[in-house]
């Protein structure tokens, strides 16, 4: 269906106020309705756990499969607009929603971002507009297709197409039989071989589009990765070389623009260094939402990417984001709760807290919790934007919460 503005507040397909829906309870989820409630937007959220992140702060969850035909149909009931937090809803659940709702992205866009084959195809027929092409890679689905894969892309990674996040469906060869052998482990699912470039940084772009085709460029953010996931977001005037910078942002919007894409898209590049002694530009993957590396704009943009998807979702104008403050976001992980010999126990009433105290006397920690029962090595509890007047500010707290959080310093 195609989407009308939706103003918060007016009357609404439920007979009560406009309602903003999400398919996925998850941070992502709670932070896309903590911002569509700021704005006066009722909120419902579909995802099966009863304590899902988004769940609890929703003004009505319903609880069910992301496929059950009931809970989709409630959905439909409740909701002027519908939008996904997560690129693994199955796409053929939000067609459906399509039918009868605006749903932004469409599931045409979602189902590219869920699978590396199609994505990469995508991003190979943006390369000619965008300027920036796709790692080296081939299409791994039969036996034949492993045989014919050439030997320039070893060593490489071997990229499940569906279903990887944080590293994981990813296996690193560096031989023939390695690749069969990984192939074989993987169960022979397709899958995508990459080869495996000499990173220098990685960086990522997030813009909002409208349903009227008009984009808006968040500024660029540099990534540091540990173990697969991400760890620290950096984002001021030469975190990123700023010709890459206007590159990246550049071939964001024609990938946005090619897919006709409506909402929030992240797509996520590598800095790799060239034959010719030059920095270059890969684009890696898109994810059809708000993305971890954009929780920055919550605390030093004028509109952070959570306010952004609202507004796509309801058709509100998109304004230029504008950065007001340099900033680093830390990512906490489950981690921080198991620290120091000691288990710190989970959070909750009895739990002992990683030292929120400390960090947050100090001036510009802005601490985010996703309000999760449980907390587990790698798993996403939290982040923590750090903004200050200058770069040097900025560095100097982020150094001080790292050292308090017992997490690696910043590089030199
Ligand atoms: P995920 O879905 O897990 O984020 P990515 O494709 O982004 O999968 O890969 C995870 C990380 O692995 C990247 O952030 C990067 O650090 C590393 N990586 C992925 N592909 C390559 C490659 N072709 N060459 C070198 N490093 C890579
Ligand atoms: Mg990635």
């Amino acid at each position: 269906m195609t989407l009308n503005t939706l103003l918060p507040g007016s009357p609404s397909v439920n007979g009560q106020q406009t309602t903003l829906g999400v398919m996925g309870g998850g941070q992502l989820g709670r932070m896309f309705v903590q911002a569509a409630q700021a704005m006066g937007y009722f909120t419902v959220v579909l995802d099966p756990d009863p304590a899902s992140p988004a769940g609890l702060v929703s003004h009505h969850h319903i609880r069910t499969a992301y496929d059950d035909e009931q809970g989709l149909a409630q959905l439909m009931q409740r909701c002027d607009a519908i939008t996904t937090e997560f690129e693994n809803v199955p796409a053929h659940a939000l067609a459906a929603l399509a039918a009868q709702r605006p749903v932004a992205p469409s599931a045409a866009c979602v189902a590219v971002a869920q699978d590396r084959i199609k994505e990469k195809a995508h991003f190979e027929q943006c390369a000619p507009i965008s300027g920036v092409a796709p790692a080296p890679h081939a299409v791994i689905t039969t036996d034949a297709s492993l045989r014919a894969v050439p030997d320039h892309l070893l060593p490489g990674i071997l990229k499940t197409a569906r279903m990887g996040y944080d590293g994981k469906g990813q296996v690193r060869v560096t031989t023939r039989e390695a690749l069969a052998a990984a192939w074989d482990d993987l169960d022979k699912v397709p899958c995508v071989l990459e080869k495996m470039l000499p990173l220098r940084a990685e960086c990522s772009v997030i813009v909002a589009r409208g349903a009227d085709g008009q984009v808006v460029t968040f500024p660029v953010q540099k990534n540091t990765h540990h173990d697969g996931i991400l760890a620290l977001t950096e984002v001021f005037d030469g975190a990123v070389d700023a010709t890459l910078a206007q590159r990246a942002q550049a071939s964001t919007v024609a990938i946005a623009n090619h897919l006709r894409y409506v909402g929030v898209l992240c797509v996520e590049y590598f800095v790799v260094d060239t034959a010719g002694g030059t920095l270059d530009l890969v684009v890696n993957e898109m994810a059809p939402r708000p993305h971890n590396s954009g929780h920055y704009t919550q605390n030093a943009c004028d509109v952070s990417q959570f306010e952004a998807q609202v507004r796509a979702l309801a058709g509100l104008p998109l304004t230029p984001p504008r950065q007001h403050s340099p900033t680093i976001m830390v990512n906490l992980l489950g981690d921080l709760w198991f620290q120091a010999n000691a288990v710190r126990a989970l959070p909750g009433p009895q739990a002992e807290s990683p030292p929120w105290g400390a960090v947050l006397v100090l001036p510009g920690t802005h601490l985010h919790l996703y309000g999760k029962l449980g907390a587990r090595p790698g798993r996403k509890m939290g982040h923590l934007n750090i903004t200050g007047a200058s770069v040097a500010q900025v560095r100097d707290t982020t150094s001080q919460v790292l050292a308090l959080l017992g997490l690696p310093p910043l590089d030199a």
